[in-house]
């Protein structure tokens, strides 16, 4: 009898023991970290397929349902999309930057025009689920807008040319909920160079380029620096009060494609408290073409960069519906936390991923720098608006490199009095900056 109280007490003991084990078993997974902060992507452009398959109309666009097999949205009849929302809902997306863009063929024409449609279609597309997504255009809403189950949607505007070299136009977009601007795509504009440009520079950053970026500064609209050349990252880096956003850029010293960020930049990013959201885009993870991208790529850059500079200036820009391809494990927007997983693993010679700096990740180091450019934007609001204006000069200098046959769509007071015969002696124009100008030297008018 004994011994049978004795066994079933050492049975009772063991089962407690192995119980308490069992509980104190770390069960956390990368992806938990999305549920304790929002992941929030820096760049998705399906707002431009909206545009490109629909011209904008939303009543065609089934978002609450899987698009993955769609005869129009499928993976099969479409290679840029990658988003719909039960797939957002799979990935945890808790804040999205919707971007409006327009193509650098709107440069000098239209390109204005068609960019309010984009903020127009971002925005009725927000108003059109209420349950799902919700309009953000301050830091602090973010988490708040997340945690009532809704994606804090915030819009971005990708590309200079959309501003026609004009503050007035910036202004406005902010008004209109834009919150980063990125200073170009892949064409100059009369006041940056973009990254397409790696055989020297034509432009920089001009003085109308820094007080573009003053006014972004003074208002509180993120300064958006994927794209530009690596000499204006460091130009603007040199004087923006606010710390910068790449919105969609990954590391240079792993894949050297210009769209990427250089080393030395990164340290300027980390000295500006600025922050790297990194792209998935197959070319710009793997510059081996022989084979395809995958998710190891991508985390290749993120620890890359973490390596260099910290875990408080990464964050996640998947360039979804912007590409064509996209790594092998981040197909579409529901692999995010696919991401989270594989990070928190730490594989040998990997930097250790606590659920801290998954966070930070994930989310939180871009809420701090959109947090510090409102603060600057608060210092600020004892200055009035810079009126600085670009000079017809330099409008005509820009076009003429561009193959266009300058001021003749334009008629705005600047191209009033300017001394084309002194122009055209003192600038050479035998040197066209992109291969679209090349195409555009026989087109008269604009
Ligand atoms: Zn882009």
């Amino acid at each position: 009898m004994v011994y049978i109280n004795v066994a079933v007490c050492l049975s009772v003991l063991l089962l407690v023991i192995g119980l308490s084990v069992g509980l104190s078993v770390n069960t956390f997974r990368g992806r938990d970290a999305l549920d304790s902060a929002p992941l929030i992507d820096g760049h998705n452009d399906l707002p431009y397929n909206l545009y490109g398959k629909l011209n904008n109309h939303l009543s065609d666009f089934n978002f609450e349902s899987d698009l993955s097999n769609d005869s129009v949205w499928g993976k099969k009849a479409c290679d840029s999309c990658f988003t719909d929302l039960p797939r957002l809902l799979k990935g945890k997306v808790g804040g999205q930057f919707w971007v409006a863009y327009v193509s650098c063929s709107s440069q000098y024409k239209d390109s204005l025009q068609l960019t309010m449609r984009q903020i127009d279609v971002i925005r009725r597309f927000i108003q059109k689920y209420p349950n799902n997504l919700q309009l953000v255009t301050e830091a602090g809403d973010i988490e708040t807008t997340w945690r009532s189950g809704k994606i804090a949607s915030m819009i971005g505007v990708e590309g200079g040319h959309s501003l026609d070299s004009s503050l007035a136009v910036l202004r406005l977009y902010y008004d209109l909920g834009v919150r980063y601007v990125t200073l170009t795509h892949t064409c100059n504009t009369p006041w940056a160079d973009a990254s397409t440009v790696d055989d020297g520079y034509v432009y920089n950053l001009t003085e109308f380029g820094q007080a573009m970026v003053y006014e972004m500064n003074r208002i509180g609209m993120l300064v958006d620096l994927s794209h530009v050349s690596h000499n204006v990252m460091r130009e603007v880096l040199a004087i923006t009060k606010a710390p910068v956003i790449f919105s969609h850029s990954s590391a240079f010293s792993v894949c050297n494609h210009y769209r990427n960020v250089p080393d030395d930049v990164l340290h300027l990013v980390k000295k500006n408290n600025g922050v790297v959201m990194v792209n998935f885009y197959s070319e710009f993870v793997n510059c081996n073409a022989s084979r395809n991208a995958t998710m190891e790529d991508v985390i290749k850059h993120i620890n890359h960069i973490r390596r260099l500079i910290g875990p408080d200036h990464i964050g996640i820009g998947g360039d979804y519906d912007g590409v064509s391809s996209m790594p092998v494990g981040l197909e579409d927007v529901s692999k995010y936390p696919d991401l989270f997983d594989r990070l928190y693993e730490s594989r040998e010679g990997e930097p250790r991923w606590t659920k801290e700096d998954l966070e930070k990740l994930a989310g939180r180091n871009l809420i701090r720098v959109f947090q510090a450019t409102e603060a600057v934007r608060d210092s600020l609001s004892s200055e009035l608006p810079y009126e600085e204006t670009i000079t017809g000069n330099e409008l005509y200098i820009a076009q003429r490199r561009e193959g266009f046959n300058p001021g003749s769509c334009q008629s705005a007071i600047e191209w009033d009095n300017i001394n084309v015969s002194e122009i055209e002696q003192s600038n050479s124009f035998s040197h066209f900056t992109t291969r679209a100008a090349y195409q555009r030297l026989e087109v008269n008018g604009c």
